[in-house]
This record gives structure tokens, sequence and C-alpha cells, in this order.
């Protein structure tokens, strides 16, 4: 340990918990590891960087209330779901995760926690902050997203998600600003031009109505034109997703390209859409990475959500991944918490889901691939096609 190191206590073990575990990162992934974690017998301790979570437009398919009851501990069992899907703002669940997380007595949030490397013993394993806290406990796991820190650890020969060869522009919209004109969605559509992709999806509106007219619309244009603006931008670095471009960062000719380009390639309401999101220049960008593993664990460490894995957001599959992860995860962890038992507890893990989480990144990899690979020129080529966005897998 450096003389600038110190240990801080993730809790003394109390008479019925079975151990200690500290989550890197608490968004999706790293909550509903904790609730998995805590409900299964484990002490956690979640260290996060970030002091506030954004209000972005990312809004996920795929997502089911059956899924968020089951994880906030209101229901039984994920395998009796109903097939209903929905869209929710992604705020709007990480909001039930987090009050959830926070009424847990056994779970415990650290903002502003920036881990910068994690390491492990036979007897523990731990992780150390920027600032030079360190971290033991009996399992560290890393739900630290695509650039996750704790994969360099479990996967040094292959720590990097690579660049898909496209963005996802994303834009929010109150529907009462829209004007009275349209026709409102029911439902989410995708329509594909040429090399050009849109997914149009109604969201609840922030006081929670779903009445078409009083809600919001979310959209997702997927775009292979760019890439050398990311580039420009330093947010895609060889072939290296680092960040998003900030809506506050968008050239001012890109955010006029796309309205333009808007008006000769979707329908009239997602045109008004995209035109309303220039205005308010509150469009964002997000090269998306794709990540297919041959690791999950190693010793004492493991990983979970995108740090495992990284799917295209086409799959919509990202959600109930991690929430598959979060749950065989902490199976493992509570069985096998003390002493040795842990390396091979955590390799049951990884046999459980390495095979389906690798099917599940390549079945995108095919979309990526046509997608990005589509000739130069083919724009506007193909008609528009209309179907359900949600996709699970
Ligand atoms: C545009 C877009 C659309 C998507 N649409 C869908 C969809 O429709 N359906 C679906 O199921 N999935 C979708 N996904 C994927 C889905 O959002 C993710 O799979 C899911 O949210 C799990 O993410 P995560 O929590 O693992 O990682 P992230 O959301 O990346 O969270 C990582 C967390 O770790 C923190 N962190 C990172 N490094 C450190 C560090 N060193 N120390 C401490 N904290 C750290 C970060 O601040 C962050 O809070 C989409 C993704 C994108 C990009």
């Amino acid at each position: 340990m450096s003389t600038k190191q110190r240990s801080v206590s993730v809790g003394s073990i109390r008479r019925e918990r079975k151990g200690t575990a500290v989550v890197v990162g608490a968004s999706l992934s790293g909550l509903m590891t904790g609730l998995a974690l805590s409900r299964a017998g484990i002490d956690v301790t979640i260290l996060e960087r970030a002091s506030a979570f954004p209000h972005t437009g990312a809004a996920l398919g795929g997502v089911t209330e059956r899924m968020l009851e089951h994880i906030t501990g209101r229901a039984r069992t994920v395998r009796d779901e109903t097939t209903h899907e929905t869209c929710q703002t992604w705020s709007a669940v990480h909001a039930r995760l987090r009050t959830a997380v926070e009424a847990d007595p056994y779970i415990r949030l650290r903002h502003a926690a920036t881990v910068r490397y994690v390491g492990q013993d036979v007897e523990a394993a731990w992780a150390t902050t920027v600032d030079g806290d360190m971290f033991r406990a009996d399992v560290v796991i890393g739900a630290d997203g695509h650039r996750s820190v704790v994969r360099r650890s479990v996967a040094p020969h292959h720590p990097d998600a690579t660049f898909a060869g496209y963005t996802i522009w994303l834009g929010l919209v109150d529907e009462p600003a829209i004007g009275t004109r349209h026709r409102w969605p029911r439902d989410s559509d995708i329509f594909y031009r040429g090399r050009d992709c849109l997914i149009g999806y109604p969201l609840s509106s922030p006081k929670g109505s779903f009445s078409p007219g009083s809600r919001q619309l979310g959209w997702a244009w997927y775009d292979t034109s760019r890439n050398d603006l990311l580039r420009e931008k330093g947010c895609v670095v060889g072939e290296v997703v680092q960040h998003s471009l900030r809506a506050a960062d968008v050239p001012e000719t890109t955010l006029r390209e796309l309205e333009v380009e808007a008006s000769g390639l979707w329908p009239s309401l997602w045109r008004d859409v995209i035109s309303d999101s220039v205005e308010r220049r509150a469009v964002l960008g997000i090269p998306i990475a794709e990540y297919v593993p041959d690791r999950l664990v190693n010793g004492r460490l493991a990983l979970v959500g995108d740090a495992a894995h990284v799917p295209t957001p086409m799959t919509g599959s990202g959600f109930s991944m991690s929430l598959h992860d979060a749950e065989v995860v902490a199976e493992a962890v509570a069985a096998g918490v003390r002493g040795p038992r842990m390396a091979p507890a955590l390799e049951r893990y990884e046999r459980a889901r390495l095979g389906r989480v690798r099917a599940s990144v390549q079945s995108g990899q095919q979309f990526s691939r046509s997608f990005a690979g589509q000739a130069a020129g083919a724009r506007n080529a193909a008609q528009p096609v209309c179907c359900r966005w949600s996709r699970r897998s």
C-alpha cells in the first residue's frame, strides 16, 4: 500500500450477514447488483465517481414493470414475467433503483469516489480511489460501464470496448411543444433510410402521464456519416470510444445539417421533433461501442453489465442482461463468500453467463456490421420500414 492510501472500512459484518462486497459504479447495473447482493446476505459498498446523474434523452426499451418490481424487492421472480414491453426514460429507471438502494440498510452508496485500480490477494479484494482511499471486501464487482477500470484487472489482454462505426443522436421533447397537427404515436417506431435509421418512442411525462399529447417523445438517430466529427472531438480515439459528445459541444453546422437531412428522411412528426431539439440545442451524440467478453471473473473480481459485455443498443438487451448478471453473481457470491471458495463460486457465475452474453453481443454485431458497413452512396436507397423497436434477447 502506498503511503497516500488509507483503508476505509466497508462495515464490520453484522452477525446475520454473510460477507462484504464492493461494487464499482452506481448506474443501473451497479444499483441492481447492490440490491441483489444485499438480498443474498452481503453487506455492500457502492463506489460511484459521479456526484450527480445526468438527465439525458436516453430511454430503455425492454424494461418491464415486473423486472423493476422484482429487483427493487416487491415481486418474487422474473421468470414468469409477462411479455408486456415498455419504454422508459433512463432517469426514471435509475431513480427507482436508487430509491430502493437508499432504503436498504445493508448498502452504502458513496458518490465522488472514482476508482483508479482494483487488486486482490487470497483473503480479500480491494478498490482504491483517486483520492487514495482503499475499500477492502470479500469480492469487488465492476459495474463501471463500457470503459471499465475493473475490466483491466479481469481481462488485461482484452481491456477495451471498440467503436462500432456509428453514432446515435439522441433528443427528447414534450408533446405539447410540438403542436396538435400530428397523430401521436401509440408505440415505438423504427424507420430505415439507406445508411440512416431513426427510432422514435413515446415516454411518460415527468409527472408520470402517458396520455397522448401530454407525454414526451424521444428519438434516436443512428448515423454512420459523422465518424470524422466524433474523432475530431476526441470522442473516439483509434478504435476506442472515449466519451459522448455533449449537447453543448455539437457544432452548430452539425445541428443544422441534421435538421435539413431530417426533412428529407423522416415522417413529419419526427421532423418537427428533431427540429425542436435542434432549436433548443438539446441533441446528444453517442458513439456506439461493442465488447464481446472472453472472461467475466478473475479470482475475487467479477464484471457485470456494460463492464462485462457491450451490445449495440439496437438489441435492446443491455438492461435485461445486466439484471440477470446481478442476480446470478449475487447467488454465486453468497454461496462462496468465505475464503478460498470465492474463486470457484465466481467461476460458476462465469460459466452460467458467458455463453449467453457473448451470443447477445454477437447478434448485435451482425446488425452493426451490416449497418455501418453499407456501401457509401446508399443513403435514401431503401424504403422506410416501421416496426416495434423493443426487442428482448
Ligand atoms: C444510446 C443507448 C441506448 C440504449 N438503449 C437501451 C435499450 O433500449 N434497452 C436496453 O436494455 N439497454 C439499452 N442500452 C444499454 C443500457 O443502457 C445498459 O446496458 C445498462 O444501462 C447497463 O449499464 P451499466 O450500468 O452497466 O453501465 P453505465 O451506465 O455505463 O454505468 C457505469 C457507471 O459506473 C461509473 N463509473 C465508471 N467508471 C468508474 C470508476 N472508475 N469509479 C467509479 N465509478 C465509475 C459511471 O459513472 C456510471 O455511473 C442503451 C445504451 C445506450 C448507450
